[in-house]
């Protein structure tokens, strides 16, 4: 069967990157998870005293683009690919709060965007993905054969994502998670270059109270339209 390319955008913590994993290991595509990517050059930034509670230097930190290398690697025990900050294995680190409260402002560059899209349709350039988001149906791959825009209540959302972090260890209160989640929202939707908006031919998914089994069962029946309509 001919390979299609699955892009899934939303708001923060909708539950994106679970259902764009299951639905690769169901079907056999690529998972690319392109807010590793953006986080990662965050973590570039505060590791290099660019980015602080202080300061943003977004002049260095276009400068120094050019050295930021991001690979990622297939996890075989995990099911996924990990990110690769200049061969340093950093899914642990990008994932904190620290770095969320950040990434939007850098994601918000668009000469970070340009050298991050350009990665994203080279990993895409073979069909047989899935990318999850806040452009891949519009920027990324807006020829995309399936586009899902995901959405949930910021309080179903912030309790989702607290509950990660403290299971991770974490040491966070749900006010700040929440606080992070509307504050990130709002950065993505009213940016310049490439705002978070639902593509035209988006299918929305509101999973507020849907359980991931069900959220999977309809995705994967959503699939299967689009391979034989
Ligand atoms: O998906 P995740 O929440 O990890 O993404 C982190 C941040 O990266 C988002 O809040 C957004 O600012 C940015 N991002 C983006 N475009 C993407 C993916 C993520 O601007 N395609």
């Amino acid at each position: 069967m001919s390979k299609i390319t699955i892009a899934i955008d939303g708001f923060s913590s909708t539950g994106k990157s679970t259902v764009a994993k299951q639905i690769a290991n169901h079907l056999g595509y690529i998972y690319v998870d392109s807010g590793a990517m953006y986080r990662a050059v965050t973590l570039y930034a505060v590791q290099n005293a660019i980015i602080s509670k202080e300061k943003f230097d977004k002049e260095t930190l276009i400068k120094h683009l050019s050295r930021i290398d991001l690979t990622f690697n297939f996890n075989k025990a995990l099911g996924y690919a990990e990110v690769y900050l200049n061969r340093v294995n950093v899914e642990h680190l990008i994932r904190t709060l620290e770095i969320s409260g950040y990434v939007s402002k850098v994601a918000a560059i668009s000469e970070v965007r340009h050298k991050l899209v350009a990665i994203q349709k080279q990993l895409g350039v073979n069909k047989g993905v899935v990318m999850d988001g806040r452009d891949i149906g519009t920027v990324v791959f807006p020829n995309a054969e399936l586009k899902i825009f995901m959405i949930a209540s910021a309080e179903k959302r912030a309790k989702r994502r607290y509950k990660e972090l403290i299971d991770r260890g974490d040491d966070i209160t749900y006010e700040a998670v929440l606080k992070n989640v509307t504050e990130r929202d709002y950065i993505d939707t009213h940016r310049e270059d490439s705002p978070l908006v639902k593509a035209e031919d988006a299918i929305e998914l509101d999973n507020s109270d849907m359980t991931i089994e069900e959220q999977l069962d309809h995705v994967l029946g959503l699939i299967s339209n689009t391979l034989a309509p």
